[in-house]
């Protein structure tokens, strides 16, 4: 069964939307072919201040809004994972409100380091970390005591994620969809899109999309072999050309994952089955 996605209308910018009890969104003015209508930055309420969970893109517009949401009361910046999108504020969100950083070590970006690495089973205002890579080598998902799941990218709620190699790893990420699917939380808010109440199965749906998609890779490469941008055609016809480019890279995490499993080699330009 395919995941069903979720739409919704363009959120209000530059302003806190409630989104459960204690939980805040300003979606970042980032719209794009794989931003939806743009990065969600949480601030989360926790017993000793807030936390804002990833800060979004570099813009000073986004920035503002989110240190006026906070009300003097930002003290941890915790991170989903070092995309741009989602990281490009950090500096001047840590410079104007003295809150530290807390992400997983190594960073996929150069530019993010972590004041406080985190480690899968922390605790962190009040939320249980959970170490998830496969879109990101060093993506986090983050547990409420009480149901809620800060999905990040991993498992966003508009559409699937992108997969990119080297950071993204397709065998990683098959892992951690398979560990959301086994749990049993009750709303996911994502780094990109809207809530999603009653989750069961959304995972699990993603999984076995994911899985349909390998065995038509392996169906193509036993009938001939054939380059990455062909492959990448046949899998996904008449895609918008703005995101071909992504659907490339993730077509070449499927074909590096069967590769590492001896199910498919590449000799030259061309892949083929092992
Ligand atoms: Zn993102």
């Amino acid at each position: 069964m395919a995941p069903r996605f979720l739409t919704e209308r363009e959120p209000e910018r530059g302003v806190p939307l409630a989104v459960i009890p204690g939980v805040w969104r300003v979606v970042a003015n980032n719209p794009g072919p794989m931003t939806y209508h743009g990065t969600n930055t949480y601030l989360i309420e926790s017993e000793d201040g807030v936390a804002v969970l990833d800060p979004g893109p570099d813009d000073p517009a986004h920035v503002e809004a989110v240190i006026t949401a906070g009300g003097g009361r930002i003290n941890r910046i915790l991170l989903s994972h070092g995309h741009r999108d989602h990281t490009g504020a950090v500096a001047k969100l840590r410079a104007a409100t003295g809150a530290p950083v807390y992400g997983w070590n190594p960073s996929v970006n150069p530019d993010v380091e972590n004041d406080h690495p985190l480690a899968e089973g922390d605790t962190v205002a009040g939320l249980t970390v959970l170490h998830t890579p496969g879109h990101a080598a060093d993506h986090l998902c983050y547990a409420t005591a009480n149901g809620v799941l800060f999905t990040g990218d991993h498992v966003m709620t508009w559409s699937t994620s992108t997969v990119s190699p080297p950071h993204g790893d397709m065998a990683a990420y098959f892992a951690s969809l398979d560990r959301l699917a086994g749990r049993a939380d009750r709303y996911y808010l994502p780094g990109h899109g809207p809530l999603l109440g009653r989750p069961e199965g959304f995972a699990r749906a993603l999984l076995a999309h994911r899985k349909k998609r390998e065995e038509a890779v392996k169906a193509a490469l036993r009938e001939s072999p054939a380059a990455l941008a062909d492959l990448t055609a046949e899998a996904y016809p008449g895609i918008d050309p703005k995101l071909r480019a992504a659907a490339e890279r993730t077509m070449l995490a499927h074909l590096l994952k069967l590769a590492a499993e001896g199910r498919a080699r590449q000799v030259n330009e061309l892949w083929g089955a092992a």
